[in-house]
């Protein structure tokens, strides 16, 4: 049997933002449904802290859907900033459910960069104020280039501000960002000096202490709390997520492995209830989203398999529209006995 193998490239280009979000939104209400599984990540660390490898399988369609399955195997290495590898290595394999048969292998760097985003991006609309749009970016390596897109698609923008530790790294990102897009990013000094009167904020570093606090949070303001993905690291403080309404991709994912959470839980300032709902869930008009205007609402983003699953699924059917990838002969045949 053949199978496609779609590059970083050829996923940017078959995978634009806006469309990506479309299917992120589908697949979060499809989740709020019951129809698809995922058990937790399975994470194991790296010698020496320099890295996780993660493996990420899920099945996304009900019985009256057609099945599309996959599994997302990528390393996580924080060490790759300021080098010529992304910060996630590996790859995407995507099956159908009829057979059960291997379809295509996709680049996950590129799947990972863009569906997080378009999550985040579904999240804002979803949760922001509609008059949202002074943004502030903490963090400046490749989520945060894929969050500017996916925020100028989500609202309006007025204003962006952007920091990380390296000024040279937010030269480079404000600079990505005047060609990709247009858009003026002003260098922040200090996490606080972007922070203070943004009425949207994205934090997407690799970070394990906080970068947020929350007397910088103003009242009304929605907060993409993205980089952090494992229990022990957080990017927001305690305040932020107690004086917040909190909503998470997933639950049982979230009180398992958000250190935003699972941190405040252990000082015992939050229970499992602060979590307000799930994002399909919102989506689905099944939880409320933000009540008032002057709410604090943070989505807590994890990434999760069934979004790099529906993000493939996309992928592959516009490369066969599309004539794109590299078809290989793998396997998978019954061979007739020698
Ligand atoms: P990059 O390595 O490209 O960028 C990391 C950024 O974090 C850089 O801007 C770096 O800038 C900054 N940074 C690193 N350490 C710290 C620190 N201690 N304090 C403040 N800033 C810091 O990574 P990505 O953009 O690909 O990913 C960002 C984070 O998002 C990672 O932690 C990643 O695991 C997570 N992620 C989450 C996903 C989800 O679904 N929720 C999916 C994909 C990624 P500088 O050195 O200038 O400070």
């Amino acid at each position: 049997m053949k199978v496609l193998i779609v590059s970083q490239r050829e996923v940017a280009e078959l995978l634009p933002m806006s469309e990506c979000m479309d299917a992120m939104a589908d697949v979060f209400r499809m989740l709020a449904r019951g129809e698809a599984q995922l058990p937790l990540r399975q994470v194991l660390h790296l010698p020496g802290g320099k890295g996780a490898f993660a493996v990420m399988p899920a099945v996304l369609g009900g019985e009256a859907q057609s099945t599309a399955l996959g599994v997302k195997a990528l390393t996580v290495m924080p060490g790759n900033h300021g080098t010529g590898y992304d910060s996630h290595q590996g790859a995407v394999l995507l099956f159908e459910g009829v057979h059960g048969s291997l379809q295509a292998i996709l680049d996950a760097s590129a799947v990972t960069a863009i569906r997080t985003a378009a999550v985040s991006g579904v999240a804002t609309r979803a949760l922001a104020r509609e008059d949202a749009g002074d943004l502030a970016i903490l963090g400046t390596g490749v989520q945060a280039d894929t969050h500017l897109e996916a925020m100028i698609a989500a609202r309006p923008l007025r204003r962006i501000r952007a920091w990380s530790r390296g000024a040279e790294h937010v030269r480079a990102f404000a600079s990505r960002a005047a060609k990709r897009h247009g858009v003026e990013v002003e260098p922040a000094r200090s996490a606080r000096e972007a922070v203070v009167g943004a009425d949207l904020v994205c934090t997407v570093t690799s970070a394990r202490e906080p970068v947020l606090q929350a007397g910088w949070v103003g009242a009304g303001a929605h907060v993409n709390a993205v980089g952090a993905s494992v229990a022990t690291a957080r990017e927001l403080d305690s305040d932020t997520v107690v004086r917040a309404r909190v909503f998470v991709d997933r639950r049982e994912s979230a009180l398992a492995e958000a250190g935003e959470l699972v941190i405040p839980r252990g000082e015992g300032r939050i229970g499992e209830d602060h979590i307000k709902g799930e994002l399909g869930e919102v989506l689905l008009g099944r939880r409320p989203g933000r009540l008032s205007p002057a709410d604090l609402t943070v989505f807590k983003s994890l990434g999760l398999a069934v979004e790099d699953v529906a993000a493939a699924r996309l992928v592959h059917a516009r490369a066969l529209a599309r004539v794109l990838g590299t078809w290989v002969e793998l396997g998978g045949e019954r061979l007739p006995n020698p």
